[in-house]
Parts: structure tokens; C-alpha cells; sequence
């Protein structure tokens, strides 16, 4: 039973790591495929282990590898929360009923994060 609240906290973390990224990109209106992800101060492209949510930061010391700019703390504690509250559903309801997390934790999560970076919601999510 652990190693399933394991993967559900590194599935969280990750989905926590992917709306923080739409949300930003909305914010600069640019595409959430391409491009690859890169430092919001010095624009280098970041490499896979510092993309590991929760990790990367930890690895990162808190800031970007390549201009030591201070990464911010926000993304790093959403990544955190959405794969706590993972953990949780599964031991509250029980199961792992990850459409239920969906809808009512990170959909409003990722609306919440665009309209704290823009001040306005995109209609489409
Ligand atoms: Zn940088």
C-alpha cells in the first residue's frame, strides 16, 4: 500500500509541476509543448534533473543552476500540496479515485494560478 501512496505522491508532483507550467506559459501566452522549459531570468533551457518537481528545487538549492537567480518558491509548493493531496484522497475516500482529484483540486488549481499571474481566466479551461 505504500508504494501506491509513493506513486500517487510522485503522479501529484508532477501534475502539480505541469499546471504551475500552463498556468506561467498562459501568463507569457506561449505554447505549453514548445519550448522546453528555461529559466525565467537568464532564459537557458533547463536540464531533466531540474525538472523534477520538488527535487530539482531541493538539487537547485532554490536557484537556477546557471545565473543563480532565486527560483521561486511557489510552483515548488503547489508541486508539493497537489501530491499530498493525492496521498490523501487515497486514504480519505479510500481509493484511488484520481478523476475526483482532478476536478475538484487541480482544475481550480490551475485557475487559480492564471488568474493570479494574468488577472483573467481562459475560457477554454
Ligand atoms: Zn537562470
Amino acid at each position: 500500500m505504500i508504494y501506491i501512496f509513493f506513486l500517487l505522491f510522485i503522479l501529484g508532483t508532477c501534475l502539480g509541476s505541469f499546471i504551475s507550467c500552463v498556468a506561467y506559459r498562459y501568463k507569457l501566452g506561449i505554447s505549453i509543448i514548445y519550448p522546453r522549459s528555461f529559466c525565467d531570468n537568464c532564459s537557458q533551457t533547463l536540464q531533466h534533473w531540474q525538472l523534477i518537481p520538488i527535487i530539482g528545487f531541493i538539487l537547485q538549492k532554490g536557484k537556477c543552476h546557471f545565473c543563480k537567480q532565486k527560483i521561486p518558491l511557489s510552483s515548488t509548493i503547489i508541486e508539493l500540496a497537489i501530491g499530498v493531496i493525492f496521498i490523501f484522497n487515497a486514504i480519505i475516500i479510500a481509493n484511488a479515485n484520481l478523476i475526483f482529484t482532478l476536478l475538484l483540486v487541480v482544475w481550480p488549481t490551475l485557475i487559480s494560478l492564471e488568474d493570479y499571474y494574468t488577472l483573467s481566466v481562459d475560457s477554454i479551461t
